[in-house]
């Protein structure tokens, strides 16, 4: 899946997802200029041999000149075939003209990630896009023949309940309905859909870094709601191992001692974990009960606000007192606007000059 060249067009991302940790890590948005990748990309292509090119990013479809990104480099690579994919686009995103550029080189699939299914779980992680959203960019994609969309949301967010859940299939019958209303001719052949949900997983440095993740009963029985409720023709669905989401939320809000947790599964033979057939998520749990620890501890346990946590010594730019008014305008479904319009007080300018918007 990584056997092509990565052209990393601009690091950080001040949509504000609650979320996801690099969105508050990458602070502040840097973009390379299409000169430097053009620069770049020949470099890469003509040392690699690779045909196929993605634009990596946190947020391709904000990078401000993408259009001009995207033509200058079909100009250079259009004679030797190589293609061009736009993985992590958000929905709603001003694609358009991007879109059709790109569906003049070899077309690769749409990728989406709306993460949640309804508007209220949506608004809940400052995931700021719509329906009407969704609609336009996979029209958009469909009149351009498209005819591949995957799909990416999230299980077990917080707050969830189980019309978010039924609501994922909501999600794909909207676009099988975009697909019906775009003229024939225009269109490809057969719609596609994949639809993958993962396993949400409570990451220091965000506003969620307070909240449990589901155990693994609840995980299951969610697992085996979307299961049901997505046999729709055309529509696959796939979903991450919970148990290697488990694994996930113990080591990412660790502290000191989950290193002889680490150390005693090794000793049991664990190892390539990220490897589903090599993941023994059995030695796992036996390496807890060998370092007497609980799993649950990490993993689905509410911190409570003045909880003293492993990573409080690291200051990241953005503070915890930011992150714990994020977490309130969670739950209650608020809204934070992207800061490219205003500076919403993250924290990152106590240090000068590190935030020039
Ligand atoms: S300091 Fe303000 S403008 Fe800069 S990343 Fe933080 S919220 Fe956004």
């Amino acid at each position: 899946m990584h056997d092509r060249v990565a052209l990393e067009i601009m690091r950080g991302c001040t949509r504000g997802c609650r979320f996801c940790q690099a969105g508050m890590l990458y602070r502040p948005v840097r973009e390379r200029s299409p000169e430097k990748l053009f620069q770049l990309a020949e470099k890469l292509i003509a040392a690699t041999g690779y045909e196929e090119m993605s634009l990596s990013s946190l947020s391709t479809g904000d990078y401000g000149r993408l259009v001009e990104l995207i033509k200058g480099l079909m100009e250079r690579f259009a004679q030797q075939k190589v293609s061009l994919s736009l993985p992590s686009l958000r929905v709603d995103s001003d694609v358009k003209e991007a879109l059709a550029q790109v569906s003049e080189l070899k077309k690769s699939g749409l990728t989406l990630a709306p993460e949640a299914a309804t508007q209220r779980l949506r608004d809940v992680i400052n995931k700021g896009i719509t329906e009407e959203d969704i609609t336009r960019s996979v029209s958009d994609a469909f009149e351009n023949g498209w005819s591949s969309v995957k799909l990416y949301f999230m299980n077990s967010l917080p707050t969830e309940t189980d019309e978010d859940l039924h609501a994922f299939g909501d999600v794909a019958r909207l676009i099988i309905e975009a697909f019906r209303q775009t003229p024939k001719e225009k269109r490809g052949k057969g719609l596609n859909i994949s639809l993958s949900s993962s396993t949400f997983v409570p990451k220091p440095f965000t506003p969620f870094q307070w909240d449990a993740q589901d155990d693994m009963e609840t995980i299951a029985s969610k697992l085996a709601l979307l299961r049901r409720s997505l046999k729709i023709k055309g529509v696959s669905f796939s979903w991450n191992d919970p148990e290697l989401s488990r694994m996930e939320a113990c080591i990412s809000r660790g502290d000191r001692r989950m290193g002889e947790v680490i150390y005693k599964a090794w000793q049991r033979g664990c190892k390539m974990d990220g490897w589903r057939e090599h993941f023994k998520y059995d030695q796992w749990m036996e390496a807890f009960r060998d370092a007497g620890l609980d799993p649950s501890f990490y993993a689905s346990r509410e911190r409570a606000k003045d909880e003293l946590l492993p990573w409080d010594f690291i200051d990241c730019g953005v503070t915890r007192q930011y992150l714990w008014l994020e977490r309130e305008r969670a739950l209650k479904a608020t809204v934070t606007p992207d800061c490219r319009g205003g500076c919403e007080g993250c924290g990152l300018r106590r240090f000068p000059g590190a935030c020039p918007a």
